[in-house]
């Protein structure tokens, strides 16, 4: 039994036929769950003029109207978490746990977006010239787009729908082909708790789809999350179109551990950090720089940690790691630890014989680590997004922090020491975007916004938190002069009693 996935716009599922659709499958049974409908332009201008037409009511609607309904949002998600998070885990692979914590962020972008009466506040100077006043305010876009990927379906797309809606704007969203029924959940959702019709629209597909809202006209702006190519991709051809654009990419981070770490917290970061999620995680450790002498030690307590990792159906209990999200991406994961051997780097730990606790066919690779891995090497310069760890040495700290601020990426980094000197010192030379001090995974909290530098971000604004607000709305600057017929000026004909 497989079941149709189908867009939902204008506040119902889409009742076409549609030319083209895609497999969904379960990764941890390597089966068809389900057929998504992939979009054309035609569904794409439906999607768009659907948001277009509710726009203009959802731009007027008071902001007590609009928290309301973010505020009715959270309680609903928060009541079906469960629900979701078994979406997730049934077409990305991750384990429940996991999947209960992306939800969970995803808490945060909303209850976030909840204060928008506050947010929106702009600034006023009176008198700035005599019986002259100055004042802001921050107005929506319009139609706006986000295209997200598989690895996060329901965080991903809450990191930016909260905050869009809360500002006034109507959207729609592309979420991944692979995992696309999170998406709809997410969209009946707020139905449920009011939003009206149009005001969020879920359109899927592939590039057709992509390639239909990044050149329409009434779309002002796009929210991209995703690998790099695209994400450069999405950037150029959207701000080409005019339009505001925001595309988060890929990542290659970085654990740092100094000489006077706490080993066994490092190792247990490193095995989480590195395997959580099988690795498709954009803020994934993917290489640990062992600061010598430690470099050996580290190796074997991350080696050890590893042997003990619970792989299977994210469904049973007690599993730590699922699988990948499709037979493709197993594949091409797998074929960097042939590389890497190939390449002379030392296979520590081979992932490809860990037992599995879950259907043969599943789409399944254990944890591998490398050690000796250099910088020439495709398991370096390439982002893998599967559970290869690579370890590096470095002779010191200044060889460290070069390697990371060498890399093209910078997402995400970590450093661990018990020095607070060394630690402050990284934090300040290192070129990343996000940096943790002995936290492997530093997603900053939802009033804070997350984004990477260099290669991890086109454009200058962070997803979520303060910089959401900022991506949209456009701001308006009135300059008012209220002429005072009693004290001598002229009377414009306005009533006098505002
Ligand atoms: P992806 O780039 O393949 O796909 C992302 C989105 O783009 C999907 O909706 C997909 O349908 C669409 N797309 C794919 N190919 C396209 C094309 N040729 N033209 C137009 N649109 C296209 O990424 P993915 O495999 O779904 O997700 C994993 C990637 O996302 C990793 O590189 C990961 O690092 C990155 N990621 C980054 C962040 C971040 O915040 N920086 C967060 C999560 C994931």
């Amino acid at each position: 039994m497989t079941g149709r996935i189908t867009h939902w716009i204008n506040g119902k599922p889409w009742d076409g036929v549609a030319e083209r659709t895609g497999e969904v499958y379960d990764p941890a049974t390597g089966k068809v769950s389900g057929r998504v409908d992939f979009a054309s332009q035609s569904e794409v201008d439906s999607a768009v003029a659907a948001a277009a037409a509710a726009f203009p009511a959802w731009r007027d609607a008071s902001l007590a109207k609009r928290s309301n309904v973010l505020f009715k949002f959270r309680e609903l998600l928060a009541a079906r978490k469960d629900d979701l998070a078994a979406i997730v885990t049934a077409e990305h692979g991750k384990v429940l746990d996991d999947a209960a914590g992306e939800v969970q962020r995803a808490l945060e972008a909303v209850e976030f977006a909840c204060g928008i009466p506050h947010l929106l506040k702009g600034g006023f100077s009176e008198n700035v010239s005599t019986k002259v006043d100055v004042y802001s305010i921050q107005q929506p876009l319009g139609v706006v787009a986000v295209i997200s990927p598989f690895n996060f379906p329901a965080m991903v797309p809450l990191w930016f729908i909260p905050n869009a809606i809360a500002c006034g704007n109507a959207v729609v969203l592309k979420p991944s082909e692979k995992d696309p029924s999170a998406a709809v959940f997410i969209a009946e959702l707020w139905a449920e708790a009011g939003l009206p019709d149009g005001v969020l629209n879920v359109l899927h597909g592939d590039k057709v789809a992509v390639d239909g809202l990044l050149e329409h006209r009434t779309v002002k702006a796009v929210s991209f999350v995703g690998s790099t190519p695209i994400a450069r991709y999405v950037y150029e051809t959207g701000t080409k179109h005019g339009k505001r654009v925001q595309a988060l990419g890929g990542a290659k981070n970085h654990m740092v551990v100094l000489p006077d770490a706490d080993l066994d917290l490092a190792a247990d970061a490193a095995v989480s950090a590195g395997f959580g999620s099988a690795g498709e995680r954009c803020m994934a450790i993917s290489v640990v720089v062992a600061v010598d002498p430690i470099g050996d030690e580290l190796v074997e307590k991350i080696s050890s940690r590893m042997a003990g990792l619970h792989i299977g159906d994210g469904r049973r209990t007690g599993c730590e790691m699922g699988p990948l999200v499709t037979r493709a991406h197993r594949d091409r994961v797998e074929s960097y630890v042939e590389a890497g051997v190939a390449s002379g780097a030392t296979l520590a730990v081979d992932g490809r014989g860990h037992p599995v606790d879950g259907a043969a066919e599943g789409f399944w690779l254990g944890p591998t680590l490398f050690d000796n891995v250099g910088t020439d090497m495709s398991i370096y310069t390439d982002e893998i997004f599967g559970p290869v760890l690579s370890v590096m040495r470095a002779r010191s700290y200044d060889e460290a922090l070069e390697l990371v601020n060498s890399n093209p990426y910078g997402n995400g980094t970590a450093i661990f020491t018990n020095d607070g000197g060394a630690a402050r010192r990284f934090q300040n030379e290192v070129e990343v975007g996000m940096v943790g001090v002995n936290v492997p995974i530093p997603v900053p909290v939802g009033y804070y916004s997350f984004g990477g530098w260099k290669d991890s971000l086109f454009g200058d604004t962070h997803a979520y938190g303060t910089h959401g607000i900022h991506f949209f709305t456009r701001s308006k600057v009135v300059t008012n002069r209220w002429l005072d017929p009693s004290h001598g000026g002229v009377n414009l004909g306005f009533p006098r009693n505002i």
